[in-house]
């Protein structure tokens, strides 16, 4: 069933602990930090949970025919594929698409892993058993789960069990009759602060030696022992809704997540000690794709928003008419379409795997993954170059409109045509939190690393890229001639289109 915000938040009172600022955070949803963006995620359940939404965001839980969000289904066809999008978009867009790690992220990776629990069998049955029980218990009671799958940068020269201390990357210190206890840390899991559980796993390669690091097990944020070290909060930095409209809204946080010798009971592990499993359940379970699919539909959102920006920032300033300024913006709606056309081809290619289950087409999504790395950047470097000068002469704050002079000045010289001083610096202020920010330079980042580091992602598009496509078009190419010139097979060819 799905919750409402009141819900979720209540949920969120749970003892678990959060350090920021040098404090420990009693109560996550009353720091201002967090404020923001637990009420941004709160008004997205309680939009799913609205009845009037009901049709277009959720579809019945097969166990208790209740409604639940169609982040958790297990797609089939390429209409289930389209109509996930089409609510995913939906939620997206309530936060612009600059949410990356809501609820439906890891929704989504949990519904590719259900879908194959047979991978998780490898490693014995209850494995697969745990996995498919623990993504029923979070569709049917609408939880927010997030991730960490990266080891701490430390020393990235060694593997996980070569670092200078065994329990530095997270791992299994001890294993007992009803669970094992994690000790470790685990880098950068964004919305960890406001989420319900966290999956810990790992997605980078591992060596022999490693097996205590090849796990996937799911952790409620307020299992004794966990600690969420939370980065520098751009809403608490934030100095008012007008002057840093994003960063007060959806700041997502990303945090260092210790664990203290967590204990795990067995039925939140899903993998354990299994070096093979670990990396299969990324490559030979829908879960990546699927996961990826969501980010890349919400990078749609976003994407658009930024062109949108752009076009009103140009017409404010009248620029929007120069023949440079369109190309511009046709060159960025170019890279918004491409976008928009692969998640259209990944539902479109689908492959369907023995089990029934549809895929999103893996080119055409790791394909977005290496290309948005160099596409955002580049993106934000262009509109800043339309924006100019504009989004720094700029008031210091919305304060400068209450003193009558800097009021008056502001009246009368930040301004344009039909445009008032307010209303200017009200979009103004919103392109920089979007472009120059504290909080845009993280998501410059975010779109540069979420999917993995830009090199690994190269080499993911090397291994699923159809090569032999272009190699059959080569071969065929070098059969047409030799040193005499053309074969005659090729003569008689052209002879015959003539
Ligand atoms: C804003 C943000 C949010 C994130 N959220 C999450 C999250 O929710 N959950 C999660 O698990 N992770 C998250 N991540 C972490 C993300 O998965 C990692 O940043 C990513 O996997 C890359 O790992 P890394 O940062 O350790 O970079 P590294 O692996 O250290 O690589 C950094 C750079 O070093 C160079 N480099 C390193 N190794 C090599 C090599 N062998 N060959 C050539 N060049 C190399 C490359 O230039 C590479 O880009 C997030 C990251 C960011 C920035």
């Amino acid at each position: 069933m799905t919750r409402s915000g009141t819900d979720y938040i209540n949920g969120l009172r749970d003892g678990r602990q959060v350090y920021i600022d040098g404090e420990l955070v009693s109560d996550v949803t009353t720091h201002p930090g967090f404020t923001g963006v637990i009420g941004t995620i709160a008004e997205l359940y309680d939009f799913t949970n609205d009845e009037a939404n009901r049709a277009d965001m959720t579809y019945p839980s097969p166990i208790t025919g209740e409604p639940v969000s169609l982040s958790y289904l297990i797609p089939r066809s390429s209409e289930d594929l389209k109509r996930r999008r089409i609510a995913l978009r939906k939620s997206t867009e309530r936060s612009f698409g600059l949410v990356g790690r809501g609820p439906e992220h890891v929704a989504s990776f949990l519904a590719g892993w259900a879908a194959r629990s047979d991978i998780f069998a490898r490693s014995g049955q209850r494995y697969a058993d745990n996995i498919t029980a623990f993504y029923e218990y979070a569709r049917d009671n609408d939880l927010f789960c997030t991730y960490a799958i990266v080891p701490p940068q430390i020393d990235r020269s060694k593997p996980a069990h070569q670092q200078e201390d065994r329990y530095l990357y997270a791992g299994v210190k001890e294993e007992r009759e009803d669970g094992i206890v994690i000790s470790g840390a685990q880098m950068l899991a964004t919305g960890a602060v406001v989420a319900d559980y966290i999956i810990l796993s790992c997605i980078v390669p591992l060596v022999e030696g490693d097996e205590d690091y090849a796990i996937s097990v799911a952790v409620p944020l307020s299992a004794p022992g966990l600690r969420v070290l939370s980065r520098r909060s751009y809403a608490s930095a934030a100095t008012s809704v007008f002057d840093y409209p994003l960063a007060s809204q959806f700041d997502e946080t990303d945090s260092l997540v210790v664990f203290d010798d967590v204990f795990v009971p067995w039925k939140h592990v899903f993998v354990y000690r299994d070096r093979k499993l670990v990396a299969d359940q990324w490559n030979e379970t829908p879960a990546h794709l699927l996961g990826n699919n969501q980010a890349q539909i919400r990078f749609t959102a976003k994407l658009d928003f930024l062109v949108g920006l752009a076009s009103k920032v140009t017409k404010m300033n009248r620029s929007d008419k120069a023949p440079p300024v369109k190309g511009a913006l046709g060159e960025l709606a170019a890279y918004a379409s491409l976008i928009h056309g692969q998640v259209y081809a990944q539902e479109n290619n689908v492959e369907i795997d023995e089990r029934g289950v549809a895929w999103p087409a893996r080119a055409e999504s790791f394909a977005v993954m290496v290309i948005q790395s160099e596409l955002y950047p580049k993106m934000l470097h262009m509109v800043r170059d339309l924006a100019g000068g504009g989004i720094i002469q700029l008031p210091s704050s919305v304060e400068d409109f209450q003193n009558p002079q800097s009021r008056a000045d502001l009246d009368r010289y930040v301004q344009s045509p039909g445009v008032s001083s307010v209303e200017r610096v009200k979009l103004l202020k919103l392109m920089w939190d979007l472009t120059g920010s504290e909080f845009a330079s993280r998501h410059e980042q975010y779109e540069m690393f979420y999917a993995g580091a830009p090199f690994l992602v190269k080499m993911r598009m090397f291994q699923v890229y159809d090569f032999k496509r272009g190699e059959d078009l080569v071969d065929r190419a070098l059969a047409g001639y030799d040193e005499n010139g053309l074969v005659p097979a090729r003569k008689l060819a052209l002879h015959d289109l003539q």
